[in-house]
């Protein structure tokens, strides 16, 4: 077998991925993941994996392969990416978004960042090491996941309900959302490596009234109820609460910049953190932001009820607190149900893999500082967190300092530096290494 470089194959990788439309509406009507199955079982083949697709439904297609490691007595490593993207309005964008153009030191279009930048990294590194015949300490499991992008019916959660066996031995798991740098300045980089999730609830209310003719009194006015919970969840302040990653992430960053570090004042610290507030600043608390609204027919009809849904993040360890906060907001009358509701997790930033992946990046970038944090959205870790997985985010990107990296997730004219591929392949490796 030639020898493969995974630095010299990762963008054309991506390139690849990315021109394969895999985008996921949430309707499991799209062109599904079957075809970028094939695709990455293909690179994985030709270097002597065996890896298999498996569907879900009709084009939902998920990729696994096992690597046999030096000793496979230890315990096992997952490498997990998804490989559906959400959709996207192509005329907003400066380059077709199905492109996968390599342009200005770029690759361009839908999953550039969410997630097909990882995939190829993933991809590229194995290639390489299993061309050169170097095996990793231990078995690494390899999961490309349909998906991701609505929850992972057909994707993760699916693969632990009825293959469970496939991630045999596997105790932690690497994926998406961190690994890239925030730049403190010329020298210092700081590595956001994701070791806690926000749960999720998104919530249906409803309030009971009393039907009847617009023109009478009327005390139980459904709309009215409604209306109100709404305005009070949405108003609500909710307390900060520092968790035990929030603190460490503050505590590193103060000390990277030598701030006096102020945990009654934890917000004056977010301000200098630039756009990345946007992030982190959501990981201080829980959240719930009304996000859609309805009831009533006619002008002159009290309808007998009303709708209204919530959008609902909780803390690692304010769950409990949450519902009991949501509960008296919405008062008596409005009732709630769960259109959606996911667990939180949180896991310590210690251990060998931790300084696995602190001294890959270091290795790599001596300006780096790796630090963890709470990505305030949902991941497939939470499914492979179900069969005791503890994981992190870790898709290492050294990106420059100007390009605004968190706002392009499901965001237009989205692209990743070629450069940066590169760096993360090496990154990779090393960290592969020292597993
Ligand atoms: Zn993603």
């Amino acid at each position: 077998m030639a020898v493969l470089d995974g630095e010299d194959e990762v963008a054309g990788l991506c390139s690849d991925l990315i021109r394969i439309d895999s985008t996921n509406a949430g309707d499991n009507a799209g062109p599904g993941e079957r075809a970028a199955a094939e695709y990455v079982a293909g690179k994985l083949a030709e270097v002597g994996l065996e890896p298999r697709i498996l569907e879900s439904d009709d084009r939902r297609a998920n990729v696994i392969a096992r690597i046999p490691g030096e000793d496979s007595s230890r315990d096992a490593l997952l490498l997990h990416g998804h490989l559906d993207v959400v959709p996207f309005d192509a005329d907003d964008w400066t380059r077709h978004p199905l492109s996968g153009e390599i342009a200005d030191g770029c690759v361009w279009g839908r999953g550039a960042v969410d997630m097909k930048n990882m995939d190829a990294m993933i991809l590229a590194v194995v290639r390489q090491r299993l061309s050169e015949g170097r095996r990793p300490p231990r078995d690494v499991v390899l999961a490309f996941t349909a998906d991701e992008e609505s929850g992972g019916a057909y994707g993760a959660q699916w693969l632990v309900e009825n293959h469970k066996d496939l991630f045999d031995g596997c105790t932690e798991a690497i994926g998406e959302v961190g690994g890239f740098s925030v730049s403190l300045d010329e020298a210092r980089r700081l590595y956001l490596i994701e070791t806690a999730e926000k749960g999720i609830a998104w919530m249906r209310l409803t309030a009971h009234g009393r039907a009847g003719h617009g023109s009478m009194l009327n005390t139980k006015n459904a709309i009215t109820e409604l209306a109100e919970a709404v305005g009070r969840i949405g108003r609500y302040e909710w307390p900060v609460r520092l968790t035990q990653t929030v603190k460490t992430f503050l505590a590193e960053m103060s000390e990277a910049l030598a701030l006096e570090l102020d945990l009654d004042d934890v917000e004056a610290t977010m301000v200098k953190l630039g756009p990345l507030a946007r992030m982190i600043g959501a990981t201080l608390r829980n959240t719930a932001n009304p996000t859609m609204l309805g009831g009533g027919y006619k002008a002159n009809v009290i309808p007998q009820t009303a709708t209204a849904y919530v959008d609902g993040r909780f803390l690692p360890g304010y769950e409990d607190e949450f519902f009991q906060t949501i509960d008296e907001l919405l008062g008596p009358n409005v009732t709630r149900e769960f259109v959606y509701h996911d667990i939180a997790l949180e896991t310590g930033f210690d251990g060998p893999l931790v300084r696995a992946m602190a001294d890959a990046l270091l290795a790599e970038d001596p300006g780096a500082v790796a630090v963890p944090y709470t990505l305030s959205g949902g991941t497939d870790l939470k499914a492979f967190s179900q069969l005791g997985m503890r994981g992190f985010g870790f898709a290492p990107l050294r990106l420059p300092a100007d390009l605004d990296f968190s706002g392009m997730f499901h965001g237009v004219d989205e692209r990743v530096p070629v450069d940066s591929l590169r760096f993360g392949v090496r990154v990779l490796d090393r960290f592969l290494d020292g597993c």
